[in-house]
C-alpha cells in the first residue's frame, strides 16, 4: 500500500462545523469544503447538506449557512485547530464582535472519542448539544453518532427546537 493510500485510510474521525453569514455564504461554505478536501493532512469523508439558520448572538445579522464535514486526520487536535483557523483566515475572517457576523467559522465539534478542556480548545465543542444547525447535520452524517460519554446525538436532536432551520436543495 502506498503512503498516500495509507494516510487516506487512517487517522482520527472528526466532525467540523462550518458556518458563514457574510459575502456569499453558500460559496464560502462550499469553498471551505473544497479547501478541507485539499488539505494534505485532512481527508474529507463526507459532508451534510447545507442549511440556512437564524443567527445566534447579536440581532440584525444575516441568516447563516451551515453544514458539518466528516474528516479523518492524523493531525493532533491543536494542529487541526491551527489548520481550521488558517482556512478561516484565508476567508478574510475578522473577529469584531463575539458571535458577530463572519465570512467563515470552522469549529471542531468532535475529535474521535477525545475530550479536551483547555483555554484554546474545548472538545466536544461546548454548544454541540444545543444547536440545531450542528445536531441536524451531524445526524445526517451518522444517525448512530455518540458523544465521547456515549450519549446519542439523535436524543439531543429530538429535544432541540428546530426554529427556522431549513435544508437547502442545491
Ligand atoms: P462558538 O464557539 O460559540 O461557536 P465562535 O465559533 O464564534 O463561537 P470563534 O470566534 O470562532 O468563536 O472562536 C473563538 C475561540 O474559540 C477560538 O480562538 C478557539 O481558540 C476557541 N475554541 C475553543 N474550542 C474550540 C473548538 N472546539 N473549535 C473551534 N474553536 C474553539
Ligand atoms: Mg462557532
Ligand atoms: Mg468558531
Amino acid at each position: 500500500m502506498t503512503e498516500l493510500t495509507k494516510s487516506s485510510l487512517s487517522g482520527v474521525r472528526c466532525f467540523i462545523g462550518l458556518g458563514s453569514n457574510l459575502d456569499d455564504p453558500i460559496r464560502q461554505v462550499q469553498n471551505a469544503l473544497i479547501e478541507l478536501s485539499e488539505h494534505p493532512h485532512i481527508t474529507l469523508m463526507g459532508h451534510s447538506p447545507l442549511y440556512r439558520s437564524e443567527p445566534v448572538g447579536p440581532e440584525g445579522q444575516p441568516d447563516y449557512i451551515n453544514a458539518v464535514a466528516e474528516v479523518k486526520t492524523q493531525l493532533e487536535p491543536f494542529e487541526l485547530l491551527d489548520a481550521l483557523q488558517q482556512i478561516e483566515n484565508a476567508h478574510q475572517r475578522v473577529r469584531l464582535q463575539h458571535w458577530g457576523p463572519r465570512t467563515l467559522d470552522l469549529d471542531l465539534l468532535l475529535y474521535g472519542e477525545i475530550t479536551l478542556n483547555t483555554e484554546r480548545l474545548i472538545v466536544p465543542h461546548p454548544f454541540i448539544t444545543e444547536r440545531n444547525f450542528v445536531l441536524r447535520p451531524l445526524a445526517d452524517l451518522d444517525d448512530e453518532l455518540t458523544l465521547p460519554g456515549g450519549q446519542e446525538i439523535i436524543k439531543y436532536l429530538a429535544d432541540c427546537p428546530m426554529g427556522t432551520l431549513v435544508q437547502l436543495s442545491l
